[in-house]
This record gives structure tokens, C-alpha cells and sequence, in this order.
């Protein structure tokens, strides 16, 4: 149960003053979910994005024009429009210094004469403008008595606006919000907090809203840093207790003799490189102990995660344990199970395909062979872990190209095993800041060379205006011997999105390089998927026409010249992965990024990033900084926390402090209940990350 101390900032927004059913309808829609309307905390946590000065000048010839000045003047004459004319009516103002015009349209002229008689002396605050040489100020936002000047706040915060509400209103209602956090339990370490200044949550939610000046209002500040951490601290802590949960069923040991996978390196045609070496050591390591394995392989495209998936599965099968290998799409099941059958074979082990596909008599045969224990590793889709499909002694689930699979999807998997480790393989360079926030503490390996003897990929950017020249290079390519893809953003030709079809543009290069030309996308029959796929790998086709579904982990070495089309409407680390799929084999290889101008600044700087580089890593960092934080992956993912506060890409310190913290305070105080355990309950709670109490009742 939620501490009571919260109970007023989980209110309805419509609780607060001055808010009624009118406006709580607005700040739902803007503020609310789709399970619950906005409540006060909604609003403590609207933050101002900015501030206003309304410093005021020491005089009107002091005062700054072309921004918010805010002086004291006197009343000396107003000019109302001519009789008949639809002019503003006008108030001069002056100080010894100067003059200013204050103007009015449609003005109510009486209550202008009442409120700013003559000889009146008034504090103004609005923009100051020049017009023909005068200063002038077009309806002041202030008018105050002087004696009343102290209730203007020197820096006044500027919240993001919906329809409907008025940047006053807003200030008010959030104001009134921010009013009723009460003084909580400090969750935090007392010396944290006074290393870094911190304010005590309460105070640092009053200056979030009562900034100090502009920078402040911009969030550069301690009070932000504090709370920004205490969310970051929430989510670290929620984290340790999902991944307690998951490690406290007892994992068993699994290790082998290491003759299956001795036999798998012999069979390979290439040396294996220092990084997966590692990798694989780290992988035996983990899966020896009697823990459960929860680790992360990050490499780049191209880096070779593959095989050390199948050293791991390899060691389960010597202890003679089952182990899984799951891809997010059919063809890539495929492609896996292809490429991984004949070095299984000569290991001696059974290996078999399991997908949404596999019918009738083949999928029972497979389902016994699971269930029997003959099969010894499953290759296959997210079919892998439905209903019915039960394992013999599964050890070991290898999870591809992770970022297709949800959380809840990880964890189900789990479930077919007694304490299944659990190896996750992307190639999504996820920034360490980001990979804290959404694995916690998983445990990472990273492949950080490529195989030896890959040469760079030359990348180009190149209008569409000039396809005939790029339609020509690719036939020279493919006469050399080249194989090439050519990616199109969507499958059907859209009146309205202007797409280029990839139908269309097969039967465009059909026309001119015959029935070299395949065609691959997401809306075929599997078969016809299979017999593209299968025709491009045996070179019977030349160049392969696809949508994005190449995306991810297809290989064949022998493809090196790629084109992307709408190359302007692919995100960058799509863009990364679509041009892994080139420069994998001897041959030199070329990626053209065909656009459609003009570019906007963020395609630009796109197209130029992947100009300069192929190294993940910068790429990931820079997509970061050119879309924030949820978009990184060019999907928002559901299990992706949601940050309010925390900026994680500017406060990676806090982020490592806050896991090793978290930790901490897990092995200290496993249960929550010292009172600072106590109070950590109520930060999950004001963080919404409460679902990781259950787990702490469930054991
Ligand atoms: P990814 O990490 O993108 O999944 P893959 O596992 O598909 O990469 O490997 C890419 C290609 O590199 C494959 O053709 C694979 O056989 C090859 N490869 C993997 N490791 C090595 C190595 N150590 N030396 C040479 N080639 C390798
Ligand atoms: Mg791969």
C-alpha cells in the first residue's frame, strides 16, 4: 500500500484549487495517461522549461528593448483612438529618464481612465519595443502597485502550454501543486546528499519551481540533479529487485568437458577473434556457477556474436542441458539455423528450426524432441516459448538482436526453464548510460574489433535526382562480380507518403538487369521469402530489392553495395544496422544514401554522421543527441523507463552512482525495512516504480 504521506500528490489534478471539471479535462488529456487522469503529482513534476526576467530596471532609458523590461513610471497622458477610428488607444508613461507608450487594442477605455489615472505610478512589465524611434510596450503582461512590486518574482518560470490553458493559469495550478509536497523521509544517503549539495526533496521541488534565474529554469541546478537522481535511484532500485528475483531461483551449474566445443572451433573456417575469446570465457564462466546467468553480449554488425552464441550452446550440450537460440524475424531463424546446422552436425549435436511456420507432422516431431531431450539446441522465432512447446532440461536461452524482444518476453522465456541463463546478443550499440536504465546490472560483454581482414565501407549521400547514374554503377558492380541490396522504406506505393515502393522498384530494375533482380519484404508467404532469401545467398540474383526486413543480422558475405532509398527517413541506427548487412566479405564495399531534398538539419546531420563513420558506438551517441533518449532505438520500447526528471544522457554520473547505491542498499536492507528502507518504499511509489514491492512480499 502506498505510504499515506503520498496521498495528496496522487489526488486528482481537480483537488487543487481552481481547477474544475473544465480544466481537469484539459490537464488529463495533457497530463494523464491512458489509465488515469493528472494528478497534483503530474503537475509537480511539469517542470518550467524556461524563465522570464522581470528584474526591474533601475530607470526606462536602462530598461533592455526588444525583451521583457519591467520599470516603475508615471501616468502622464492618454490618448484614446479618434471618435470613429480603429486605432489602439495609447497611455504615455515616464520617468526622468525617458518616455514609454503603452498600447492598447480594443481597449476598455473606462477602465483603462479608472485603473491608470493620470499622475498614477505603477510597476510595468512587457516587451519593450522601438517603433519609429519611441519605446513602446503593446498591453503590458504587468501592471502592479508599487507597494506590491516584492509579489513579483525576479525570474518567472515559463511552463509548456497546452490548449486551453494560459501560461498563468498554469504557473498557478502547478504552484498550488508544488505547495502540497510535504516534508518526505530522506531515501537518500545523508552524505551524498551533502557531497553534492543536494537539497532535501521538498526544498528542491520548491526551487524547481521557483527558479533562481534563467539557467536554473533550464534545469542546471542542484535541485534538478537531486531529483533527477532520486529518480534515477527509484529506477536502480526496481531493477536490483526484478534482477534479485530473477537470480534468488537458484540457478545450476552447467560446464562441460569441452570436447563439443573444441570439435565446433576446429570446424571453423576462421580464427576466433581476442574479443570473442573473452566473450566467450566470461559466458563459461557465468554458466558454471550455481547462479543464474543474466549477461549481455553487445558487438557491433558484423562483429561475429553468432558463433559465440554457439560456443555457449555447445558447453550446455557437453553437460548434456538443451539450449535455445531466438531471432526476431523468420528469415534471420532461418538464416541461423542454416548457417549453425552443419557446424552442429559435426559437433554430434541435433540441432532444429522452430517457428510460427513449422506445421503439422515436422512441428510435432520437433515438440517431442524438445520434450524428450533428443534436440540439443532450437533455433527459432518467438514461437520458441508458447504454449505447449515444453523442454526436456533447458539451460540456456540466447536472445538475438534483443531490442525486438520485449521484457516481459525475457522473462516468459525463463519460465521454460527451472533458472534458465539467460544470454541477450544486440547489436544496437546501446551507450552505457542507456543500458544502465534499462538492464540495471546485467552483466556485459562487448566484441569491440570486427574480424580481421574487413575492409571500411565507402559511403556516399546521393540526390535522387541522379538515379539513372546510380542504377548505372550498380550494373558495373554486379557485371564485376558484386552483389547489391537495395532498401526501400515501404512496401505499397502511397499517394499520399511519396514512397518509393519496393514492388515498384523491382519491376523498375527488372526491366533493365532481367531476372537478376530478387525481391524480399515483410508482406510475402514465408516460402517465397525463403526462396528470395535462398536465391540471393546461392547468386542466382543479383541485386535484392527489400524493405527493411534485412535489417537485422542477415549475412551474406558476398553482398557489398548497398543503396537506401529515402535515406532521409531512416533513423541513424537504422541506418547503421541496414548498412551492417555490407562489408562482411574480401571485397571492398559501398553503401549510397540516396535522399530525396531538401534536407532538413537533422537529416543532414544524419546523412553526414554516416558519412564520417561505422563505428556503433559514435553513431549511437550522436543519435542520442539528435532525437533524446526514447527514440534511440528508432522505436520507444515498451519497458523503457520514461524519464520525468532524470536526464540521463547529462547525468551518466549520477546513473553509475545511483546502481551502485542501489546495490547497496539491496545487500544491506534486502527487505526495505530499516527507515531508510522504509523510506526508499515511498520514494518507488512517488516514482511509480512500485510493481518491484510485490517482489519484495513475494519473497
Ligand atoms: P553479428 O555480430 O552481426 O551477428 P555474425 O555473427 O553474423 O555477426 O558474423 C558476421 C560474419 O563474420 C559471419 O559471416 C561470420 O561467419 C563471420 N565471422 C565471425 N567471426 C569471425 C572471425 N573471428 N573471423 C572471420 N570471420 C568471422
Ligand atoms: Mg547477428
Amino acid at each position: 500500500m502506498r505510504p499515506s504521506i503520498l496521498d495528496p500528490l496522487f489526488a486528482p489534478a481537480t483537488t487543487l484549487a481552481g481547477v474544475g471539471p473544465k480544466l481537469g479535462k484539459v490537464l488529463d488529456r495533457f497530463l494523464g495517461s491512458e489509465a488515469q487522469g493528472a494528478r497534483a503529482i503530474d503537475l509537480i513534476f511539469h517542470l518550467p522549461t524556461g524563465a522570464i526576467d522581470r528584474r526591474p530596471s533601475p530607470s526606462i532609458a536602462e530598461a533592455p528593448i526588444g525583451d521583457i523590461a519591467t520599470f516603475t513610471a508615471r501616468v502622464t497622458e492618454h490618448r484614446p483612438a479618434p471618435a470613429g477610428k480603429k486605432a489602439p488607444y495609447r497611455i504615455l508613461v515616464e520617468d526622468e529618464s525617458g518616455d514609454v507608450t503603452l498600447v492598447f487594442f480594443h481597449a476598455d477605455s473606462r477602465h483603462l481612465g479608472l485603473s491608470l489615472p493620470v499622475g498614477a505610478v505603477r510597476l510595468f512589465s512587457g516587451k519593450l519595443e522601438l517603433w519609429d524611434g519611441m519605446r513602446q510596450m503593446v498591453h503590458p503582461e504587468r501592471i502592479l502597485d508599487p507597494k506590491l512590486a516584492g509579489t513579483l518574482p525576479a525570474f518567472e518560470p515559463v511552463y509548456p502550454l497546452t490548449e486551453g490553458i494560459g501560461p498563468r493559469v498554469m504557473a498557478r495550478i502547478v504552484q498550488a501543486a508544488a505547495e502540497r509536497c510535504p516534508e518526505m523521509p530522506e531515501w537518500q544517503d545523508p552524505a551524498f546528499l551533502a557531497k553534492n549539495d543536494f537539497p532535501a526533496f521538498r526544498q528542491a521541488i520548491e526551487a524547481l519551481h521557483h527558479p533562481a534565474d534563467r539557467k536554473a529554469a533550464e534545469g542546471d541546478t542542484v535541485a534538478r540533479r537531486r531529483v533527477g537522481y532520486d529518480e534515477l535511484l527509484a529506477s536502480q532500485i526496481a531493477l536490483a529487485l526484478v534482477r534479485r528475483q530473477q537470480k534468488k531461483v537458484a540457478g545450476r551449474a552447467t560446464s562441460g568437458d569441452g570436447g563439443v566445443r573444441y570439435r565446433i572451433q576446429s570446424a571453423l573456417p576462421f580464427e576466433l577473434t581476442e574479443g570473442q575469446r573473452k566473450a566467450i570465457a566470461d559466458i563459461h564462466a557465468d554458466m558454471a556457477k550455481p547462479e543464474r546467468m543474466l549477461r549481455l553480449l553487445q558487438g557491433d554488425v558484423g562483429s561475429g556474436k553468432t558463433v559465440v552464441a554457439l560456443m555457449a550452446m555447445a558447453a550446455a550440450a557437453e553437460a548434456g542441458r538443451q539450449s535455445v537460440l531466438m531471432a526476431p524475424t523468420e528469415i534471420l531463424a532461418r538464416q541461423h539455423a542454416e548457417r549453425l546446422a552443419p557446424l552442429a552436425q559435426q559437433a554430434g549435436l541435433k540441432l532444429a528450426l522452430l517457428t510460427g511456420r513449422e506445421k503439422g507432422a515436422g512441428r510435432r516431431q520437433v515438440l517431442e524432441g524438445l520434450a524428450d531431450g533428443s534436440i540439443d539446441i532450437a533455433v527459432g522465432t518467438h514461437a520458441l516459448f508458447q504454449e505447449g512447446v515444453a523442454f526436456r532440461d533447458l539451460a540456456l536461452a540466447v536472445v538475438d538482436e534483443q531490442h525486438r524482444f520485449g521484457v516481459h518476453q525475457r522473462l516468459l522465456l525463463g519460465s521454460k526453464g527451472e533458472a534458465v541463463d539467460v544470454l541477450v546478443m544486440t547489436a544496437t550499440p546501446i551507450p552505457r548510460t542507456l543500458s544502465l536504465t534499462w538492464f540495471g546490472d546485467m552483466d556485459i560483454s562487448i566484441l569491440s574489433e570486427k574480424p580481421a581482414g574487413r575492409k571500411p565501407i565507402v559511403t556516399r549521400a546521393v540526390s535522387s535526382e541522379r538515379y539513372d547514374e546510380v542504377v548505372g554503377a550498380i550494373g558495373r558492380a554486379i557485371e564485376g562480380g558484386a552483389q547489391a541490396y537495395w532498401v526501400c522504406p515501404l512496401v505499397q506505393e502511397s499517394d499520399t507518403l511519396d514512397v518509393a515502393a519496393a514492388q515498384e522498384r523491382y519491376e523498375a530494375l527488372r526491366e533493365i538487369f532481367g531476372d537478376k533482380v530478387g525481391l524480399l519484404h515483410g508482406q510475402m508467404p514465408g516460402r517465397d521469402k525463403d526462396a528470395a532469401m535462398a536465391a540471393f545467398v546461392a547468386g542466382q540474383t543479383r541485386i535484392l530489392v527489400s524493405t527493411t526486413v534485412i535489417e537485422v543480422g542477415v549475412d551474406v558475405p558476398n553482398a557489398s553495395v548497398m543503396v537506401i532509398e529515402h535515406a532521409e527517413r531512416f533513423g541513424l541506427a537504422q541506418l547503421h544496422q541496414l548498412r551492417g548487412r555490407i562489408g562482411r566479405g574480401q571485397a571492398a564495399s559501398t553503401c549510397l544514401l540516396l535522399y530525396k531534398g531538401p534536407l532538413g538539419p537533422v537529416a543532414e546531420a544524419r546523412l553526414t554522421i554516416m558519412r564520417e563513420t561505422e563505428d556503433g558506438f559514435r553513431i549511437a551517441e550522436e543519435d542520442l543527441r539528435l532525437r533524446g533518449e526514447g527514440e534511440v532505438l528508432g522505436t520507444k520500447q515498451s519497458g523503457s523507463p520514461d524519464w520525468r526528471i532524470a536526464r540521463p544522457e547529462i547525468d551518466g554520473d549520477l546513473l553509475v552512482a545511483a546502481r551502485d547505491d542501489a546495490r547497496l542498499m539491496i545487500e544491506r536492507d534486502p527487505h526495505l525495512e530499516t527507515p531508510r528502507g522504509q523510506a526508499v518504499r515511498a520514494l518507488l511509489y512517488l516514482f511509480e516504480r512500485d510493481v518491484a514491492i510485490r517482489l519484495l512480499r513475494a519473497g
